[in-house]
């Protein structure tokens, strides 16, 4: 898509992704397509391209750039799966994985950001994207098995549904951690292993407050 923020696209991915190890070619690519400017408040769209996390509606962030190529690239789609967001938030996340799998299958607490998400979702003719609004520390369990999972808030352990909800063979990316820091796990269900799971540690990182039955204040 060209626009005004093209080149600051292209400087993003430049500057923040490529110096930092993102290699895979799909997502650098989706990166440097995606209007990041629209899902953020029009007085901040100049810096919507920076290398840091932003404000949106609700006391809620945007990631950092980078932070959503890394947990992107780590669930390694090929554009055949089915994925499941918790945490809609601006819709960002969820547009850039729409250009990646299948079908995604998003779900947010708070109504007024997942409204404004869902007129992205449009405008930006994201017709693989299923939105709900509901406590995605459940899942989603009509459109279980999921092949990768990605949660972007941070809650004190890995939410058991979501592990059910997991394919095997699958991956999922989540912040697990306290309330300010977490650290951002890779879990990987074991195909054919009877749910044994593989966790890997990637990142430190601070997401908002996981809220729900099986996060904070559950
Ligand atoms: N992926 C988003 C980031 C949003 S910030 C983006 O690209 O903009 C995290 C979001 O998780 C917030 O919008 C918050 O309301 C939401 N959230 C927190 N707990 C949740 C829960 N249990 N279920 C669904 N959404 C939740």
């Amino acid at each position: 898509m060209s626009d005004l923020f093209e080149m600051a696209r292209e400087r993003m991915v430049r500057e923040q992704l490529l110096p930092r190890g993102i290699r895979d070619p799909r997502v650098l690519e989706v990166m440097g397509e995606v209007p990041r400017h629209l899902f953020v408040d029009d007085a901040m769209q100049a810096q919507a391209y920076g290398d840091h996390p932003l404000p949106i509606a609700a006391d809620q962030t945007i990631s950092q750039p980078y932070i959503v190529a890394c947990m992107t690239e780590a669930l390694q789609l090929t554009g055949h799966e089915r994925v499941l967001e918790v945490g809609t938030g601006s819709g960002y996340q969820a547009v850039i994985l729409s250009r990646l799998c299948e079908k995604v299958c998003t779900v947010e607490r708070i109504n007024s950001l997942l409204a404004g998400a869902r007129k992205l979702f449009d405008r930006l003719r994201c017709y693989n994207i299923l939105s709900k609004l509901d406590d995605g520390t459940m899942g989603w369990p009509d459109h279980a098995p999921y092949d990768a999972i990605i949660v972007t808030a941070g809650g004190p352990t890995i939410p058991e549904p979501l592990l059910g909800q997991l394919a095997e063979g699958g991956r999922m990316v989540i912040p697990v951690g306290g309330q300010g820091v977490q650290e951002l796990k890779l879990v990987h269900k074991i195909a054919g292993g009877d749910g044994e799971l593989e966790i890997q540690t990637i990142e430190q990182v601070r997401f908002v407050d996981l809220v729900g039955a099986h996060g904070w204040n559950g």
